[in-house]
């Protein structure tokens, strides 16, 4: 992963031509396999209500509610930018802070899970260790004890900094260390134009990377009409354009974006393709330096960033309202009104307060507000969400391993062979290996919006068990030991993760507009970035929680 400058950072698996469609012969060679398992973590149903008739309303609106009060703020969705608007509120001093959060933990896609005693993601699962412009989350890291400063120097807890062996591809039929594919491992015949389109994307990167043109947080990014021509293309246009066509290199970018973004290189914007690597650690063909470790390397938890969430909805104790599903949000003169629904009681419940931040996905939020500003209805209309499915296999022993580079956290098969893994143990110290979790990931954005289309009604008709079929013969093309291990297998599915960074997103005006301090109804949601990654959720949280507490 992305400790090397080369290393994807996120999870995700090249899903388009490992067919979602037609059941895998591999499954078969399986039969015999026998584990326990099921969805886990998300209330679709409860997302649905914003859809459809609440259940206790026989007219198919609201009922009166059943208990109506006061705040002094409140934030609808308690994901990693909710989080971080209550805790900005609250340090603002603006202590009377309700977060109303659909879900019954709080975490939005950086909760966790556990199986057997073992604790493991349940989507996001690593931080990278942040660059000078992310001062929220250096910030946070200091209050948390994961960074200080000591000489002049950013330490990071030992424990807490991702192992080595941090990441390893499977390609022809071994292990090799990193991620992108060595030219030793590739058909002689296209050695040489694989490392001169290597080199060519680096200088690339290294071109466009100039002038702060790529920030994390991207909103201190120097904009420029560079960006927005970046912006109003496909990653794959913008490769084809410059001739870089070694199958290698597209191969390797294309995972990055599907990491990343939850989507392939053809839909993501080039702008999208490029941040990935000029944000952070550059791109470096085999042969060239190697970058300083300043900034290198990448923090992470058996949880993920879980560990991270859980520290932050802590502080809130009962401020935090979990199971309650926010239905309509009226802004008035004086203050605003939330209507929600608890799942719990299933009753009707009405929220007032001053001010309210919405940390929910734009798509979300323009169906929550009576009358959505007009840059809120068309960035949600311009935003396409990736579909990402995630599996926690539970294995009662070691998986026999085979020839190359040992076990590492992140491990990912080149080509069309299916799916990668993370090691939930990984970060453990304990001196030999034995039961573990291994967190699959599957992107499910694929090329196209049919694509996102039907992936999206597979995970919410198929059942859990032909997915758990798929995933693990797409495993066992790498540990054929690992069906027989399997004991249980806890799936995530997520119909609308992210929004997918595609063309002319980024650059929209209405984004811009909503990122702004407003009246009373604030917005604060990862989305605002067209980046879903943690620093870029905890920045808007943390400026419209400002802004919502100045205003
Ligand atoms: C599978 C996966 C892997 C990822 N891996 C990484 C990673 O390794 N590192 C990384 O940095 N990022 C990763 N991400 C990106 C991740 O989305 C961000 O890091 C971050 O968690 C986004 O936070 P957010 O608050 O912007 O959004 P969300 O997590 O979407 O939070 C929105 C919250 O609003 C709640 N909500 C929605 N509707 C309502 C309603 N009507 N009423 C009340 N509450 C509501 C939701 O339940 C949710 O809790 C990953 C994402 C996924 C899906």
């Amino acid at each position: 992963m992305s400790r090397t400058s080369n290393g994807p950072t996120r999870r995700g698996v090249l899903a388009a031509s490992l067919s979602l469609l037609a059941p895998l012969a591999a499954c078969s060679r399986h039969a015999e396999t026998s584990f326990d398992g099921g969805w886990v973590g998300a209330a679709h149903e409860r997302g649905h209500l914003l859809r459809g008739p609440v259940p206790a309303a026989k007219s198919g609106s609201l009922p009166e509610p059943a208990l109506a009060r006061r705040a002094g703020a409140i934030v609808i969705g308690a994901g990693i930018a909710g989080l971080a608007a209550a805790r900005a509120l609250m340090r603002a001093g603006v202590d009377d802070v309700r977060v109303l959060e659909l879900e019954d933990t709080a975490g939005g896609n950086s909760r966790g899970h556990a199986i057997a005693g073992m604790r493991c993601p349940l989507g996001a699962h690593y931080l990278p260790v942040p660059g000078d412009r992310a001062v929220e989350v250096i910030e946070l890291l200091e209050a948390l004890g994961v960074r200080k400063t000591e000489h002049g120097r950013a330490v990071y807890d030992e424990r807490m900094l991702c192992h080595s062996p941090q990441e390893r591809l499977y390609i022809g039929g071994g292990w090799r260390e990193g991620l992108l594919p060595p030219l030793e491992a590739l058909p002689t015949s296209e050695c040489a134009a694989t490392l001169a389109d290597y080199r060519a994307f680096s200088a690339a990167v290294a071109e466009a990377g100039d002038h702060d043109a790529f920030m994390i947080p991207t909103a201190r990014s120097r904009w420029s009409p560079a960006l927005t021509a970046l912006d109003a293309t496909t990653f794959s246009t913008w490769l084809d354009a410059r001739g870089l066509h070694a199958p290698a290199l597209r191969w390797y970018l294309d995972y990055c974006c599907r990491d990343d973004y939850g989507a392939g290189a053809a839909q993501v914007s080039a702008w999208a393709g490029l941040h990935y690597f000029a944000s952070r650690h550059g791109f470096r063909a085999p042969g060239a330096d190697a970058p300083s470790e300043a900034g290198e390397g990448v923090l992470t938890w058996p949880e993920g960033n879980a560990w991270l969430a859980e520290r932050l909805a802590a502080p809130l104790g009962d401020r935090l309202l979990t199971g309650r599903v926010a239905l309509r949000v009226r802004e008035g003169r004086d203050d605003v009104s939330v209507d929600a629904w608890n799942a719990v009681t299933t009753q009707s419940e009405r929220w007032v307060a001053p001010r309210v931040v919405l940390a929910t996905p734009l798509f979300v939020s323009a169906r929550l507000l009576e009358t959505p500003p007009a840059a809120l209805r068309e960035a949600a209309a311009a935003m396409r969400y990736a579909p990402w499915l995630v599996a926690n296999l539970h294995l009662d022993t070691a998986l026999d391993d085979r020839a190359g580079a040992p076990p590492s956290w992140d491990n990912v098969p080149y080509g069309d062979i299916g799916l990668g893994y993370v090691d939930a143990m990984h970060q453990s110290t304990r001196p030999y290996a034995g039961p573990t979790v291994l967190t699959a990931y599957r992107e499910l954005g694929g090329d196209s919006g049919v694509d996102i289309a039907t992936h999206r009604a597979q995970l919410l008709n198929e059942d859990w068990r032909s997915w758990a079929d798929r995933i693990v013969a797409g495993l066992a093309v790498l540990h054929p030991d690992l069906p027989a291990k399997l004991r249980r297998a806890d799936l995530m599915r997520y119909g609308h993760a992210m929004s997918i960074p595609a063309p002319g997103v980024r650059s929209s005006a209405a984004l811009q507009a909503l990122a702004a301090p407003q009246r009373r109804v604030h917005f604060a949601h990862a989305d605002l970035s067209a980046y879903s990654v943690f620093e870029e959720a905890f920045f808007h949280g943390t400026r419209a929680g400002r802004a919502a507490a100045a205003a």
